[in-house]
């Protein structure tokens, strides 16, 4: 391994991982990744386990646009149920 081409070992990315993934970091883009096919790997395990974790539990706190779709559902709703709009 020609670890000195890296500017982290695999060691101190995999530290890294979390705190760059919950950043939202570009991880794709990481110096390391370029470098090192057994990290490129871990993260694409890493991202299969986020990807079935989000199957696996549902959202908890909808996007803000679901409450709005929501709340326009309800408006819609309620217009349909009291026609007191000043149009005709
Ligand atoms: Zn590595």
């Amino acid at each position: 391994m020609t670890e000195e081409a890296n500017p982290v070992t695999c060691h101190e990315f995999q530290a890294q991982l979390p705190e760059m993934i919950g950043s939202g970091e570009s991880l794709a883009a990481h110096a390391h990744l370029l470098h090192c096919a057994l990290c490129r790997t871990l993260l694409a395990d890493l991202e299969t386990i986020a990807e079935a974790a989000r199957l696996i539990f549902p959202i908890v706190e909808p996007p803000d646009n679901l409450w709005k779709q929501i709340e326009s559902a309800i408006k819609k709703e309620k217009a349909a149920i009291e026609p007191d709009e000043g149009k005709e």
